[in-house]
């Protein structure tokens, strides 16, 4: 994979594609992890007198949780962390203007173009788009980890266009995946737990298949294994469309596969929380272990109640000596409230992409790149 130390980039014009898809609420980043985590590569295109145009997605058109907004408040976060940039912002993508300002950057300019996904052209790989996000620069450097699974303009559109490398961070998650995936230090734990089955699921099977030791379940992933067990689980959350592939991966490596042995029950008479017996043998195994991957919660943390096993969990994990890679949007959150970020060696910017690399998936995005 190229990355823009292989390439002669002095005072080029680039087009840089990051992950800046941030929380956002009241016009405010709530928190700012993804664009810390990318700041190495526009840092070193500036330092190298790049004329940069900066384009980026946050959330999803009809996504009402995340839904997509203007980069507007991303460009303040950017602001204040950049120092002695001014940053052109032009509510548009492309076309004349736009292209205009790009040819007459100055360095220590940045021209961000708005948010990628508030153009039809994006998500739809439209041709004529990504001609048009090409035509800006002379370069174009992926470093937007978050959306490599994606076939979008920005992704898997504009490269073939334009000279394309990845950047910095793109080649550290690479990196640090592909390590953990394909020659992890013994014993390898996998630690899975959260509610998106069928995301999670596959990853298991994965890691198994390529010898990792054992897979501590928590959350809905549990209870889908629980369930094929024929353990009553009343009211707790089952994802029904995943219980044959759960059975399937269950014949196959069902000593490698741990489950709770006992839970904390809501007042529902749901499975909410890992019980202390079950903490107290997860933490046995995290301990001997020497490279562990974290992703999805124990329990629904976000209740004070069941909490215990996803922070007990945590903790374990961040003590041990094992290399310790978490990732998930749920799991980093529940990180940093337990102010236990510090303490993973790796922690991926990537949800989706994540899971999808860690369960093999071919990434349209990283294709592109290794080509
Ligand atoms: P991540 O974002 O880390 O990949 P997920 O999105 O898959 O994780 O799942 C996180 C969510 O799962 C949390 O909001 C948590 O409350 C919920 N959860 C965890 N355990 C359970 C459970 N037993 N029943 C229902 N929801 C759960
Ligand atoms: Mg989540």
């Amino acid at each position: 994979m190229k990355t823009l130390k292989d390439i002669d980039l002095k005072g080029k014009t680039v087009l840089a594609r990051t992950g800046f898809d941030v929380p956002i609420e009241n016009g405010k980043v709530q928190d700012n992890f993804r664009i810390t985590a990318g700041l190495e590569t526009v840092k070193y295109l500036l330092q190298n007198h790049c004329k940069i145009v900066l384009a980026f997605h946050i959330g999803r058109k009809g996504d009402k949780e995340n839904p997509a907004l203007p980069v507007a408040p991303v460009v303040e976060e950017l602001k204040r962390i950049i120092r002695d940039v001014s940053f052109l912002e032009v509510s548009s993508w492309a076309g004349q203007t736009v292209k205009r300002m790009a040819q007459g950057l100055r360095e220590g300019q940045i021209l961000v173009l708005e948010n990628l996904r508030l153009h039809p052209g994006e998500e739809k790989n439209d041709d004529h788009f990504a001609r048009e996000l090409a035509s800006l620069a002379e370069v174009f450097v992926q470093d937007a980890f978050c959306v490599l699974h994606r076939d979008h303009a920005s992704v898997t559109g504009v490269p073939k266009y334009l000279l394309t490398v990845a950047g910095f961070l793109v080649a550290r998650e690479v990196e640090e995946l592909d390590n953990a995936t394909e020659r992890p230090t013994h014993p390898a734990l996998v630690v899975i737990g959260g509610a998106k089955t069928e995301t999670k699921i596959p990853v298991i099977a994965n890691l198994l298949t390529r010898g990792y030791d054992q897979v501590l379940t928590g959350g809905v992933v549990a209870n889908n294994f629980l369930k094929n067990q024929k353990v009553d689980l009343k009211n707790s959350t089952v994802d029904q469309e995943y219980l044959d592939d759960a059975a399937a991966i269950w014949d196959q490596f069902q000593s490698k596969i741990i489950l709770p042995s006992d839970y904390v029950w809501s007042e529902k008479e749901q499975i909410f929380d890992i019980g202390g017996e079950t903490i107290r043998s997860y933490e046995d195994l995290i301990n001997a272990a020497k490279t562990i991957i974290w992703n999805g919660p124990m329990g629904v943390f976000e209740e004070d109640k069941f909490r215990a096993g996803t922070l007990r969990i945590g903790q374990a994990i961040a003590v041990s000596s094992a290399k310790k890679i978490a990732g998930g949007g749920d799991t980093i959150a529940a990180l940093r409230e337990f102010q236990l970020l510090e303490q993973m060696d790796f922690i991926s910017t990537g949800g989706g992409v994540m899971l999808e690399f860690l369960a093999g998936k071919e990434l349209p995005g990283l294709k592109i790149l290794n080509k």
